[in-house]
């Protein structure tokens, strides 16, 4: 599954991401109310001149692909109450295409989110916890058995990396592989020793190349 970022402006109609910043402390699922959109469509009807709703979310999700569309540490408005909206991270499920693979990715990415948090499943809601409505629509008849799932896989990816860190620190842990091809392509670090910690000065070189310093000399 591709993770593609393709932020809205903060200037978009309706408020939909007034930039205001937020430490998030939990998922909410949703599903898109929609049975024939894409993740893409749902990207694009943000920012479509006829939509006149202050609505939003952080991350779209089909069978192929997860779109972000607000970074994860800014409010969006998707849980029809004032705390959902100011702490939590909101995913919308598509309800197009084959809905098994749509499942799978969003527990997968629902594991990843959690993982790289340190947060376990009670830290997934729904948009019925904060306000009632009856969404994620398709996802609440089996919400126990989407838990289980989203716990398996958070265990799958902590013995992942375990397992990782025990037989081979050559290799990133498969929640991490996007992040290393992303400093690689971009010049950040050359993605070698994915399991080893970095001193200050390495750090400081990183985020000197994530500047553009490279670019400089
Ligand atoms: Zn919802």
């Amino acid at each position: 599954m591709q993770y593609i970022i393709d932020h809205i402006p903060e200037n978009t109609r309706c408020n939909r991401r007034p930039g205001t910043k937020m430490v998030p402390s939990s998922i909410t699922i949703h599903n898109t109310g929609n049975p024939t959109s894409k993740a893409r469509d749902e990207r694009g009807w943000l920012t479509n001149p006829t939509n006149t709703r202050t609505a939003s979310w952080h991350i779209v999700i089909d069978e192929e692909e997860a779109v972000e569309a607000i970074p994860l540490n800014e409010i969006a408005w998707h849980a029809g109450n004032y705390e959902g909206n100011r702490t939590s991270i909101g995913i919308e499920v598509c309800e197009s295409g084959d809905q098994e693979k749509v499942w799978q990715n969003v527990v997968y990415l629902t594991a990843k989110l959690l993982f790289e948090r340190g947060w376990g499943v009670e830290q997934v809601k729904t948009h019925q916890n904060w306000s009632g409505k009856y969404c994620p629509r398709l996802i609440l008849p089996k919400w126990d058995k989407f838990l289980q799932d989203v716990e398996a896989e958070l265990k799958n990816l902590s013995s992942d990396n375990q397992s990782n860190h025990a037989s081979s620190n050559s290799q990133a842990s498969s929640w991490a592989i996007s992040a290393q091809k992303w400093v690689m392509e971009n010049r950040i670090s050359d993605g070698t020793n994915p399991k080893t910690p970095a001193t200050r000065e390495q750090i400081w070189v990183m985020l000197y190349n994530l500047m553009g310093g490279k670019e400089n000399d």
